[in-house]
């Protein structure tokens, strides 16, 4: 084992395989990305979360579009491994028992950078207890709190467990794990005697801490009464010794707690960390743009094209930017073959009857108002023309709704109304219960990506990157790394609005999709049937430009620069 981890990655989630349910959507399916590229890199990381036992959800749609949440069922110890120790947490006055799974990622040259995943389900645990590692974003307040000492305080508790006493960094990936700020506290109380003040300590804190923020809305953060909390941590001495400082207005909130003890607090795209500023103001925020796996999200046949034309591109994705020089053909074949599976994927998981040689279009992420999953539907007629005089197309939809969001799965059932509308003319497919294997079929098979949050929502968006990774071009609204990325014409299109600042929702909505079908009807669809060489260089730009710059091997190269080693 290796014993000398300096890095300790804190995520709530991550995205380790697509059959291990322990991840909902970007956030976790970055974190898994990340520590693919530390352990690529060789760095000496592990990462910490929940074991999620029952998953986030199984989604289910019926005719109408309707979701239903089902627990995943998924054989634990096929995919882990018992990492042999256990530690005790205090929650109120319980003294809950966590033990540890292993899941090891192994990077290109064989390091290896283990994940441990922390389970309550244990004997000696109160029935209550056994179910808090269970859920990924279920629960009430109270479970979610407790989860959140489960993650920060277990997991630095486990960590010595495990025999890693000399760690030089804790990364928190968002605010979920920040309770480990009260940790380390404790355990520099106890090393250094009480003679220190808690000021002290957090200056000491402060110094080997690290916080990505990736929610741009205070909505979004968790945010507890502090008379919950005063309960929750009624044993946790940090806590209750520097209560008035933590809780102020009245209550815990975990993204401040992180930001006051980091040192280095970054935002995941340039706007974001203009919009963290505005959000949190008074923190020095940085910003690292997000990037996805390269290897990870090629898909079969575009690996295949890498390794034969830029053979060292998995060691080092700097050498995507020679795919500027892979002939046309090369890379339409390539992309046929991705489109091929994908095609046959949908044709028979959703009886829908695609064809191979229709421009398709693709929009899967959480179904949820700001992403505007039906933008593209605002003018129906008008959708239907553009189809029927500029070339067929077919869209194809994935994504799930949180269980609470009623709006979100509203959006769902709408698709599927809009989809029997259409019918023939324009062919819709839903795929169900969104994972990472469907998100691989989806980014790499369909010819133009679509997004269109509502800005500034969107901290970074990382399914465009992926598309971009397999040529797939987007259409997309100038948000998150899009800003940063598109070169109009070039490598894809905006659906820009330099009104939107000025007026309310849904004239800027109205709006943008008046420039996705302009764009869609004067640009796009005449280039893709008309002038096939055009469209298939804009592929390749993608390629060049993107997949060499947007990967998490660059981003976690500058975490070690500006964070880690700093
Ligand atoms: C990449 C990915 C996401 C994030 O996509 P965004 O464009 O950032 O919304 C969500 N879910 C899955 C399964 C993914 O693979």
């Amino acid at each position: 084992m290796n014993n000398d981890i300096s890095i300790a990655y804190f995520s709530m989630e991550i995205g380790l395989e697509s059959a291990i349910p322990t991840y909902s959507g970007g956030l976790g399916v970055l974190a898994g990305d990340t520590l693919r590229s530390a352990a690529d890199a060789g760095i000496a990381m592990a990462g910490i979360t929940l074991l999620s036992r029952k998953g986030y959800f199984r989604q289910r749609l019926d005719e109408q579009g309707q979701q239903t949440e089902e627990p995943v069922h998924w054989p634990v110890d096929d995919y882990l491994l018992p990492a042999g120790v256990q530690a005790i947490v205090e929650i109120e006055d319980r003294r809950v028992r966590v033990h540890a799974w292993r899941y090891d990622i192994k990077g290109r040259s064989g390091h290896i950078v283990p994940v441990y995943l922390l389970d309550t389900n244990i004997d000696g645990n109160l029935d209550y207890d056994r179910t808090l590692t269970d859920y990924l974003y279920g629960g009430d307040d109270y479970y979610r709190l407790c989860q959140e000492v489960i993650l920060g305080i277990g997991g630095i508790r486990i960590l010595r467990a495990l025999g890693h006493t000399s760690i030089k960094r804790y990364h928190m990936n968002e605010g979920h794990p920040s309770l480990l700020v009260f940790e380390r506290m404790a355990e520099l109380k106890q090393q250094r005697g009480d003679g220190r003040s808690n000021t002290e300590h957090i200056d000491t804190v402060r110094r080997e801490c690290v916080f990505t923020t990736h929610t741009p809305v205070s909505a979004g953060h968790d945010r507890f009464p502090a008379a919950l909390a005063s309960r929750v941590l009624k044993q946790c001495n940090p806590f209750s010794d520097t209560a008035d400082e933590v809780c102020p207005n009245n209550e815990l909130n975990l993204t401040r707690l992180a930001l006051d003890a980091s040192y280095y607090i970054n935002g995941v795209a340039r706007k974001h960390r203009d919009t963290s500023r505005k959000l949190f103001e008074g923190y020095q925020i940085d910003f690292i743009t997000n990037g996805v796996h390269a290897y990870t999200w090629a898909s079969d046949a575009m690996r295949s094209l890498f390794d034969n034309k830029i053979p060292d591109w998995q060691e080092d994705n700097l050498g995507l930017r020679y795919a500027i020089s892979i002939r046309y053909d090369d890379i339409w074949q390539a992309h046929q073959q991705a489109k091929h599976r994908l095609i046959e994927y949908v044709n028979k998981n959703c009886n829908v009857g695609m064809d191979q040689s229709v421009m398709t279009l693709g929009f899967a992420r959480r179904a949820t108002p700001y992403k505007r999953t039906t933008l593209i539907f605002t003018d129906i007629d008008r959708l239907r023309s553009i189809a029927s005089h500029c070339g067929p197309l077919q869209i194809i939809f994935s994504g799930k709704a949180h269980p609470r969001d009623n709006d979100g799965k509203a959006l769902i059932r709408e698709i599927f109304r809009i989809k029997n509308i259409l019918n023939t003319e324009i062919r819709i497919a839903y795929i169900p219960d969104y994972d990472m294997a469907i998100a691989r079929l989806m980014i790499a098979g369909v010819d133009l990506w679509i997004n269109t949050p509502l800005p500034p929502l969107e901290a970074s968006g990382t399914s465009g990157m992926k598309a971009a990774i397999n040529g797939v071009p987007s259409l997309s609204v100038l948000d998150g790394w899009w800003i940063e990325g598109c070169i109009e014409g070039v490598t894809g299109w905006a659906i820009s609005n330099s009104e939107q600042a000025t007026k309310t929702t849904p004239p800027v909505s109205n709006h943008e999709a008046e420039i996705l079908y302009s764009k869609l009807e004067n640009i796009i669809i005449p280039m893709y049937y008309h002038n096939r060489d055009a469209y298939v260089e804009i592929m390749r730009n993608a390629i060049a430009i993107y997949g060499s710059f947007f990967n998490t091997e660059r981003m976690i190269s500058q975490y070690v620069t500006k964070a880690y080693f700093r």
